[in-house]
């Protein structure tokens, strides 16, 4: 890649950005490409661009390389082949590579799960210097969900059992996990019946790569169901994991403010971001800023302190629990870097493009891979371990410091000022704010104040239009009295177009209105990272067993309207396998098989009372969704509206 230096103002990039309309709703997303065009400095919209038209094979999932007979193709116009060397046909194929796309997904955030729980057992024996159980309660809440006695033991040892019992999820021995007796019976039944209940985690990835092997399972609805299990492994299982490991050992959310977007970065401090998912390593960063040695140090070397910001789920996690601010989302991650106010970006693992490295090579910034499975171009590699963590990130905060004067201050470039959120719902706080039981929302739907509840999560995708997904679906949700509970990217969204704040009330619809000023809270709030997507699944369980009917007869529903991941391809099937009806914007590739699409779209609802939809057009999305949230009412009889 070139870089070229410019050496202005922003005066005139306002201007020059407006051609940037078309990629992005955000001030600073457009602001940033600009810049970027001006530097020559390449981005994920560029490479989009190279890439078209992309193969019409793979989008409508008809190609297959399982084997080295292959790969193979099947003519969608059924002129050329209509079969593989092996002989599997469009529906295998195309429900062969779904299963596969959900496998990569469920292991993925799953994997992240056990890198968690792993950090609690190291915790347990007094091997991981820094960390600690910031919440007791709530361990011993789980740990006796996992039938362990917690009466007159040490924090400690209860943490030792609890991390085994966990590790035992992964595994193979199991008829079910752990926490699925978080949903339903009635649900859990379903899954019973239809012989999906999730078993181990890495057993059902594991199954469904081995199914997918040549001339293994060649039933595409045997497939499918495979899929389903499969997500929901991940939902209540490796996700789940995550989020309530993630809660013992750093805390479980509460609401807080802040703030977001580009403007977080500041030009008198030294500015430190953390990109990926897991919270592990970051944590540590965020001790390691407040050191006062540190902090010193920064202010020897001419800046006014530390400035710790987020990106992506690594962001979230510590917005939702320190406040930490956030600097975007999944397709802001390359303009960051061209602030050129970035002293040091440390990664984790998920969703960081491999382009980082070289895009930071123009300026100053040091980029940083931190996990033992994550290695990226142009990075240097320096791995954490719970043992090491805590010197490990002080050493890289002096290291980002110290890179605070080879900044050039010529090339900085932060254009906008930052927007006010509000930031930490977790369900404890949900119900806290509730007055701790789900009575006055329950209430609230009844009354009709609140018609019902959407999760609007996933990424963005340069096919979609920056964030004009996330935030038009949610204005129209929120307009219309659904409230609306956020995660990911699509969390990130929101926040920027200021929904996330108590006055966001004023935009809502009068029922929602009344109840958000009431409860002193936003329209839209924030539950946190993707793998707390599981956060909406246990709210959900809780709202059903409350009214004694199954989760897919609440009005609720799930959206991904800008998804680009495996993980969001996971959540959204474990989200309609749990009951809740879901649309997704960007297509997934299973046109191909037109049997695949009927049972996914329409079938399900006689299987597991929830279909998928795919509407690219968030305004389109919201209706389906209105619709659908009245047509449950109308189930549950609650008074409906014509929509
Ligand atoms: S598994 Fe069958 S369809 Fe796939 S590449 Fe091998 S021969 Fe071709
Ligand atoms: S929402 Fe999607 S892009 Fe954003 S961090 Fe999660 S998986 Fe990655």
């Amino acid at each position: 890649m070139q870089c070229n230096p410019v050496q202005e103002g922003g005066e005139k990039m306002s201007d020059f950005s407006k051609k940037y309309q078309d990629y992005t709703i955000t001030k600073d997303g457009q602001l940033m490409l600009a810049r970027a065009e001006k530097e020559q400095i390449e981005t994920v919209w560029d490479r989009y661009k190279a890439q078209l038209p992309q193969c019409g094979y793979c989008e409508l999932g008809l190609s297959c390389r399982n084997c080295v007979m292959g790969p193979c193709r099947v003519d969608p116009f059924g002129e050329g082949p209509q079969k593989g060397v092996c002989g599997a046909d469009a529906d295998i194929i195309v429900t062969r590579n779904f299963g596969r796309m959900i496998a990569s997904g469920a292991a993925s955030h799953s994997d992240h799960g056990r890198d968690l729980v792993e950090v609690l057992l190291k915790v347990s024996q007094g091997k991981a210097p820094g960390y600690e159980i910031r919440d007791p309660e709530k361990m011993k809440r789980v740990a006796s969900e996992f039938g362990i006695d917690t009466e007159g033991k040490d924090i400690l040892q209860i943490a030792g059992e609890l991390a085994e019992a966990m590790q035992e999820e992964f595994g193979t021995r199991k008829e079910s996990l752990e926490l699925v007796s978080r949903a339903p019976e009635v649900r859990q039944q379903t899954w019973k019946k239809l012989g999906i209940m999730p078993r181990g985690i890495d057993r059902e990835t594991s199954e469904m790569m081995h199914r997918t092997h040549m001339g293994v399972d060649n039933d595409w609805q045997s497939l499918t169901l495979h899929a389903a299990r499969n997500a929901l492994s991940d939902g209540w299982g490796g996700s789940m994991l995550a989020t309530e490991v993630s809660d013992i050992l750093f805390g479980t959310p509460k609401p807080l403010s802040s703030v977001i977007n580009i403007g977080v970065l500041k030009e008198d401090e030294v500015n430190i971001i953390v990109h990926g998912h897991n919270p592990v390593v970051s944590e540590m960063i965020y001790q390691a800023v407040q050191d006062d040695d540190l902090v010193q140090l920064a202010k020897e070397k001419g800046a006014k302190g530390i400035n710790l910001v987020g990106l992506c789920c690594t962001g979230n996690e510590l917005l939702m629990r320190r406040g930490i601010p956030m600097a975007g989302n999944h397709l802001m991650t390359e303009l960051v870097l061209v602030t050129g106010a970035v002293e040091m970006i440390l990664v984790d693992y998920q969703c960081i493009m491999p382009s980082l490295g070289e895009i930071a090579k123009c300026f100053h910034t040091k980029m940083i891979s931190t996990s033992d499975k994550a290695r990226f171009p142009k990075m240097e590699h320096r791995e954490f371990h719970p043992e090491n963590a805590r010197e490990l990130a002080r050493e890289l905060v002096k290291e980002a410091v110290e890179n605070f004067t080879n900044r050039n201050p010529d090339r900085v470039y932060i254009p906008v000022e930052p927007v006010k959120l509000m930031a930490g719902f977790s369900v404890e706080a949900i119900l806290e704010a509730l007055g701790g039981s789900p009575d006055p929302l329950i209430e609230a739907l009844k009354a009709g104040k609140i018609r019902g509840a959407v999760g609007v999560v996933g990424c963005n995708n340069p096919k979609i239009k920056h964030d004009y997904g996330h935030v038009t679906l949610t204005r129209r949700l929120i307009e219309n009295d659904i409230l609306v509970l956020d995660t990911g990217c699509a969390a990130v969204a929101n926040a920027k177009a200021g929904f996330k704040v108590p006055e966001a009330a004023d935009i809502a619809g009068p029922g929602l209105k009344e109840v958000c000023k009431a409860l002193g809270i936003p329209p839209v709030l924030h539950v946190g990272s993707c793998v707390d997507n599981v956060r909406i699944l246990v709210l959900a369980g809780a709202l059903a067993n409350a009214l004694n009917v199954d989760i897919s007869d609440l009005p609720l529903a799930g959206a991904a309207p800008e998804w680009y991941s495996e993980k969001a391809a996971s959540i959204a099937l474990y989200v309609v396998a749990s009951g809740i009806y879901t649309v997704i914007g960007t297509t997934p590739p299973i046109l191909g098989s037109m049997n695949l699409v009927k049972l996914v779209t329409e079938d399900l609802e006689g299987i597991l009372g929830a279909t998928l939809a795919v509407e690219p057009d968030p305004e389109k999305a919201a209706t389906l969704i209105r619709r659908h949230i009245e047509k449950k009412r109308a189930g549950l009889g609650l008074p409906t509206i014509e929509v």
